[in-house]
């Protein structure tokens, strides 16, 4: 097996990595860092949780340790695009945490906060900087940052930039990047316009693939438990009074229901926060400082705000409703088991879900083994043959970019706080994920 003495990391680099307790390099960083020190453009299909982050860091840093130079006044010599302003942060964290034995400047831009600070750090000039393409484009057009000399461009969750719509903000980056520059894109899952992104803006790049199948849905234990929808919040609770789960992910399909889950579980004792686009980035951040600290025992998320939980010791996922898109699921689970883990990812599923259920298990090309022995057990739900709901229309919370919108005629809504009742029908089904 690879060491990261083998990979030839400066010794500074090294040194940081044995403090992080870093022994070997994972599966995608030992595949990556080679070409990327080689200066090579590089496709990485990896999810979160994999490792990635390091893997595009630490050739970075190798860079900038052995070619030293200044960057010119409000320049930039290597640039991370990220989704959401929480994986903004965090790939920020992981730069100054890889590069604390060496010279070496950031700074971290997202929108949702004032940009005095962001313009002040950015205006000598920086190493590093990780951005949120919406506010990277307003401080550029307002000529507090020039891109005119970079070096290197890193796409980070390449997939869910373009499914948060953030397409056209990234188009207009590249516009005004040189052409001369070593390009990364890493993304999870390859559709059609990723492949169509990767040949535009990659040369002849390196492709190393960690599949999610492989490396971490393997390694989680899945379950899925039929209940009628209005039985999930007591099913949830009883699940998260285990003793066995440390630290659990609730996923939820609309913040309000993320709001009244998380109202629900504190009311009953488990110390719950909710998180996603519509909550204050101070309230964002003091969440996680809880749920990190293990104060807070469940954080319950809409799929967009989660790309940010980047916690290592997620014992457990909770799919309260299903994700309409099966990539999602595997986005969701692959929260917990990190960093070589074991986890556990159980998923609720009502009569109206069912159908998404088998979307699910046809993407991970096995079925999920089922849970019948607990108090809220279901056959309706378990023999549903119910078309799923239809969404209504929402938008993402993230970066400052424009949210995915789903339209289409309301389906049977249900009354999200009912206790053991039926699922209800008639209410419109609506609400911003
Ligand atoms: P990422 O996929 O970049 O979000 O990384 C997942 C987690 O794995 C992060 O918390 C890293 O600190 C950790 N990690 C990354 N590389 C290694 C490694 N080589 N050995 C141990 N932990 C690692």
């Amino acid at each position: 097996m690879t060491s990261f003495a083998e990979l030839k990391l400066a010794e500074p680099i090294q040194k940081a990595l044995a403090e992080e307790g870093y022994t070997t390099p994972t599966p995608i960083q030992a595949g990556a860092i080679p070409y990327l020190l080689e200066g090579r453009d590089l496709l990485g299909l990896a999810q979160t949780g994999t490792g990635k982050t390091a893997a595009f860091a630490l050739p970075i840093l190798n860079h900038i340790f052995s070619n030293r130079r200044p960057a010119p006044p409000k320049g930039v010599r290597a640039l991370v695009l990220a989704p959401t302003r929480e994986l903004a942060s965090q790939i920020g964290e992981s730069f100054a945490a890889y590069a604390r034995h060496m010279k070496f400047s950031y700074a971290v831009v997202f929108g949702g906060v004032g940009q005095g600070r962001q313009i002040e750090a950015t205006r000598r000039g920086v190493d590093v900087l990780v951005a949120a393409p919406g506010r990277l484009l307003d401080l550029i057009g307002q000529k507090y940052i020039d891109l005119s000399t970079l070096e290197i461009l890193v796409l980070d969750e390449a997939d869910r930039m373009l499914d948060m719509g953030f397409v056209r903000d990234i188009q207009r980056i590249m516009a005004l990047l040189p052409k001369q520059r070593q390009t990364l894109l890493f993304s999870a899952t390859m559709p059609p316009s990723i492949s169509d992104l990767a040949h535009s803006l990659l040369k002849d790049p390196a492709t190393v693939q960690v599949t999610p199948e492989s490396s971490t849905v393997d390694r989680i234990n899945q379950a899925v438990m039929f209940v009628d929808s209005g039985s999930k919040k007591d099913a949830a609770l009883m699940l998260l009074e285990s003793p066995s789960v440390a630290r659990a992910v609730v996923f939820t399909l609309m913040k309000h229901e993320a709001n009244k889950v998380a109202e629900f579980l504190n009311k009953n004792g488990i110390r719950a926060e909710a998180i996603h686009g519509n909550k204050s980035q101070g309230a964002r951040e003091r969440a996680m400082s809880g749920f990190r600290s293990g104060a807070i025992k469940a954080l319950v998320a809409t799929d967009i705000a989660a790309r940010g939980i980047d916690v290592d010791e997620v014992s457990h996922v909770f799919n309260y409703d299903l994700p309409n898109v099966p990539e999602s699921y595997v986005h969701r689970i692959g929260r917990t088991a990190r960093a070589g883990r074991e986890g556990c990812a159980v998923s609720l599923c009502d009569a109206e879900q069912r159908a998404w259920l088998k979307d699910i298990e046809k993407k991970i090309g096995k079925p999920i083994p089922v849970v019948t022995d607990h108090p809220f057990h279901s056959e309706e739900a378990r023999l549903s043959t119910q078309r799923p709901p239809v969404l209504g229309g929402g938008r993402g919370g993230g970066g400052g970019g424009g949210g995915r919108r789903r339209s289409g005629p309301p389906s049977g809504g249900r009354p999200g706080g009912s206790r053991g009742g039926a699922p209800g029908r008639g209410g419109p089904r609506s609400g911003s994920r």
